[in-house]
């Protein structure tokens, strides 16, 4: 680490004031997790499950990104990984460079960013180092999460709704300067302040996952969940799953969730979700070996889901895993019902049968993360202790690539943190009395990992 890092991490540590850490000096380069572009092309003719995340993500010294109009550099204390992460280090469905290289056309902004390697990771928690011209709301010192939808609000697509802006880009994924380096670029509409009973890297592990359930279950803009609402959570302990349980619980729904394990089903249990179904030991395994979806499968997940709720179908499916679920989603939800997703995990190209939507009036809606207002509300209930955060384990950053490596293998629980700055778990807490209040909500995936 250059000795410039060590006084501002010291500074951090020690809660030096902003005005003090605002005298230090910036170094020159960091340590950042990062791709290169002329290695995209490593994997090709490689099935997905053996690309190695190991072999494509390096940790090294890059230098820092430069601050611009309504940007703001945070030093980062931690980070995490979540799967846009994985599909950068396997250049899947495409190189992320191609982002890069599209939005550096005619941007001299976004061109800053076009770099022959990638800082990567889509969440962070840390503090506000320097502002650009522009900037009012944040100053060097202020302890931050980040929202990771980076907008430019030029357009008037995005004035109603931020992620309908059509330069709406995931930061670290679709930009560089990403979390998993020592000082990030953010615009300033991507800060909130840190939830303070969270160590550093439990808060990082919060904002997408938690934003992107968030607007899928609650808004306005997603199923808008009632009170009651059986609602089908398919990888129900994962990143965005785990917090959909708890939105769903919070809310006063009915989650039933999907896992593939007898341990994931306890830890389903343990979050508070009673009905789980164990996709493994039921078989549910929708697609045959000629390559048709086996509407039997369906209907035994449709009478398990009925089983469990006194024969009620899901209001909701809350959909990602994409072509291997999105038939039987389809054919499961309720009359009237909504399937919502925001992935196709298992591949892009989802079947399912029309009748079972068009003759009973079901709906499916697209959802992406979600917009800066959604982004705010959903952190104020992890800041008043109703939606915790899921992680099971952290990583030096040095250690990022098998941390990615075990989320492309389904090896994980829930999130996995990375502490960048951060040289130990734990810190960061500074609301004790909060903290104690929640400590078994917070710890429930830790006693999983
Ligand atoms: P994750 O932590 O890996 O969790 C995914 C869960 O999906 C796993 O726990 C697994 O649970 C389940 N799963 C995997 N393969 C499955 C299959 N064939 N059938 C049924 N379930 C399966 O990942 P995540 O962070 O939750 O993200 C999930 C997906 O959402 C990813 O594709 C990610 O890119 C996407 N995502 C999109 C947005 C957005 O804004 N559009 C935001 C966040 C995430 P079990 O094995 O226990 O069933």
């Amino acid at each position: 680490m250059a000795n410039e890092m060590k006084e501002i991490l010291e500074a951090i540590l020690t809660e030096t004031s902003g005005a003090e850490l605002a005298d230090l000096p910036l170094p020159d380069s960091m340590r950042g997790a990062i791709v290169r572009r002329d290695e995209v092309g490593m994997f090709d003719g490689m099935a997905s499950a053996d690309k190695d995340p190991r072999k494509s993500v390096h940790v090294e010294e890059v230098p820092i990104p430069p601050l611009g109009p309504n940007e703001v550099r945070v030093a980062v204390m931690a980070s995490s990984i979540n799967y846009n992460t994985v599909w950068t280090s396997m250049f899947e469905p495409l190189p992320t460079f191609g982002f890069l290289d599209r939005r550096a056309k005619g941007n001299p902004l976004a061109a800053r960013h076009n770099l022959d390697w990638q800082v990567i990771g889509s969440d962070a928690s840390g503090v506000v180092l320097d502002v650009g011209p522009g900037v009012t709301k944040w100053k060097t010192g202020d302890r931050v999460v980040v929202h990771p939808i980076a907008v430019d609000m030029e357009d008037h697509f995005g004035h109603d709704d931020g992620i309908m802006d059509p330069s709406q880009a995931a930061w670290g994924f679709e930009t560089n300067f990403g979390g998993l380096g020592e000082i990030a670029l953010v615009k300033a509409t991507q800060l909130m302040p840190k939830p303070e009973h969270l160590t550093w890297e439990e808060a990082a592990t919060v904002s997408l996952v938690s934003t992107t359930a968030y607007r899928m279950l609650v808004s306005p803009n997603g199923a808008q969940m009632k009170q009651g609402d059986v609602v089908l959570v398919w990888g129900a302990t994962g990143g965005i799953g785990g917090m959909a349980v708890q939105y769903v619980l919070n809310g006063g729904g009915i989650p039933v969730g999907v896992v593939s394990s007898p341990k994931r089903v306890e830890l389903a249990k343990a979050l508070g979700c009673e009905r789980v179904i164990d996709r493994s030991a039921e078989g549910l395994d929708f697609w045959t070996e000629d390559g048709t979806q086996d509407q039997k499968v369906w209907r035994k997940l449709g009478q398990l889901i009925r089983e469990l709720t006194g024969g009620e179908d899901p209001d909701i499916v809350y959909e990602h895993p994409g072509r291997s679920t999105f038939g039987a989603s389809v054919f499961v939800a309720k009359r009237g019902g909504t399937v919502v997703t925001c992935a196709s995990t298992t591949g892009f190209a989802h079947e399912f049968d029309n009748r079972y939507l068009w003759m009973n009036l079901k709906r499916i809606i697209g959802s992406h993360c979600a917009n800066y207002k959604e982004a705010w509300e959903a952190l104020r209930l992890t800041k008043l202790g109703a939606i915790h955060p899921i992680m099971s384990k952290s990583y030096p950053l040095e250690e990022a690539p098998d941390a990615i490596n075990a989320v492309h293998h389904n090896e994980h629980e829930g999130k996995l943190g990375v502490r960048v700055l951060a040289p130990v778990d734990g810190l960061g807490v500074m609301d004790q009395a909060l903290r104690a209040q929640h400590e078994d909500a917070i710890d429930v995936y830790r006693r999983f990992a």
